[in-house]
């Protein structure tokens, strides 16, 4: 079959001549929900155009970094003024201090703090940080979490419960993940087994404290804080990947929620990418000085890049957390989710259709489900079939949401109450049909 060479079907073809599958990450390619992937010719506030001139309301926002929606005026100015000083120098910048000095104030937990250029690169230096500082090998971390595709990291459960986990791609090979142990999210009983049977080994245990690449899954309260006893006893250090939640579900991130349930609550190490790059190839990791001083050249622990702390990609980086941290910023973002959620929540009981939602700050989630579920299995236990129907029902009627059952989605300051009230009255028609 050939199409029109300006299509999304005409571009999917050409892409697929020179591109595996036709996308430079997998799950753009809408294998998991069928259908044509749409080709983005150019976005703007609340919303993207494809190839073919169809607006979509867009609550993707490059998969959570667009926190003050496309092209914000300031955030454009700030790019632009950085592209005509120089692309990159390969040497340190005043902005990267900036960034850092802005990253530090926002989050207690960290002292300082280094730049790559994507999550990937920040979760596995993590991991090679707590290993040096531990001097361990064994890492736990909880299946349906993402942290980016480091081979230790690509793993799920073993068989049993104290066994190691498998690889869960080819390349990786067995002996790289025999150290990384794949555990239930918010069961309490496996992690206590684990630290028994292993805790002298752990060097860290790393969470999405909201699992975003489970849909929208909360770490409950009780679990967070026992994670904390169990490292704080046995010498581990605790992880927090806030990649996606990381000053989207807060200013202080979803860190700064725990510390308000748990006195004294901190991570030991924090990851950070999506909004603290505004859309630009930019992430972090960040810990205490004495955890970071182990870092090169101070220390022995090996991390580096060509592109880290990108001087156009601070420069956006800063001017979106300059507009973010704006008083009153999180009150609305959280105001206008919340409507999304509540208006969805009525839509699916008008159309007799069991659903379950919730939201923090600008993200989202919601299942085909009676409950909302507390673990992988639970997530995948929703109706699949149902959310694929939805989906396309409102990407035909332009509004565009993850292409998958288990992301989370994203709402930014563009946003308007009557975009959101249009999504919803979408969701209603779709929800019925
Ligand atoms: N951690 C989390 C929680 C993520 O959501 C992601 C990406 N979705 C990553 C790590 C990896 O980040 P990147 O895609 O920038 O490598």
């Amino acid at each position: 079959m050939s199409h029109a060479p300006h299509t999304n079907a005409g571009l999917f073809e050409r892409a697929q001549r020179t591109i595996p599958g036709g996308v430079n990450s997998p799950v753009r390619a809408f294998r998991a929900v069928g259908g044509t992937p749409r080709f983005i010719a150019r976005a703007q506030g609340a919303y993207m155009w494809d190839a073919e001139g169809q607006r979509y309301i867009d609550y993707i926002g490059s998969w959570g970094p667009m926190i003050l929606g496309h092209g914000h005026p300031a955030v454009l100015e700030a790019v632009q003024r950085a592209a005509t000083e120089g692309f990159s120098f390969g040497a340190p910048t005043e902005r990267e201090v900036e960034l850092a000095e802005a990253i530090v104030a926002a989050v207690p937990s960290i002292e300082q703090v280094r730049l790559v250029s994507s999550g990937t690169e920040a979760g596995m230096t993590a991991i090679r940080l707590a290993r040096g500082a531990t001097g361990r090998s064994k890492i736990i971390k909880f299946e349906g979490c993402y942290h980016g595709h480091a081979d230790a990291l690509l793993v799920k459960a073993g068989s049993g419960l104290a066994t190691f986990g498998h690889p869960t791609s080819a390349g990786v090979p067995a002996e790289v993940v025999q150290h990384t142990l794949v555990l239930e999210y918010n069961n309490l009983e496996q992690i206590e087994a684990a630290f028994s049977a292993h805790g002298g080994e752990i060097a860290c245990v790393m969470i999405e404290p909201i699992a975003g690449n489970m849909n929208f899954v909360r770490a409950q309260v009780p679990f967070v804080k026992r994670i904390r006893e169990l490292c704080d006893h046995h010498g581990a250090l605790f992880i927090f990947d806030e990649v996606m939640t990381g000053f989207r579900v807060a200013l202080g991130s979803a860190q700064s929620l725990y510390a308000q349930a748990i006195p004294g609550f901190r991570p030991d190490i924090s990851v950070f990418g999506k909004v603290i790059g505004g859309g630009m190839p930019l992430a972090a990791f960040g810990a205490s000085r004495k955890i970071m001083g182990l870092l090169a050249p101070l220390g022995p622990v090996y991390q580096a890049g060509t592109l880290s702390g990108n001087p156009i990609a601070t420069a956006c980086g800063l001017a979106t957390l300059h507009e973010i941290s704006q008083p009153g910023f999180f009150e609305d973002l959280s105001r206008k989710t919340r409507r999304l959620v509540d208006g969805l929540v009525a839509g699916a009981q008008e159309a007799g259709v069991p659903f379950a939602a919730d939201c923090q700050g600008g993200m989202f989630g919601f299942f085909f489900g009676p409950d909302l579920p507390q673990n992988y299995n639970a997530v995948m236990a929703t109706d699949k079939e149902r959310f694929n129907r939805v989906f396309h029902g409102l990407l035909d009627r332009g509004v565009y949401l993850a292409p998958a059952l288990y992301e989370a989605g994203f709402v930014s300051a563009a946003h308007t109450d009557a975009d959101i009230d249009a999504t919803i009255a979408a969701a209603r028609e779709a929800l019925k049909a």
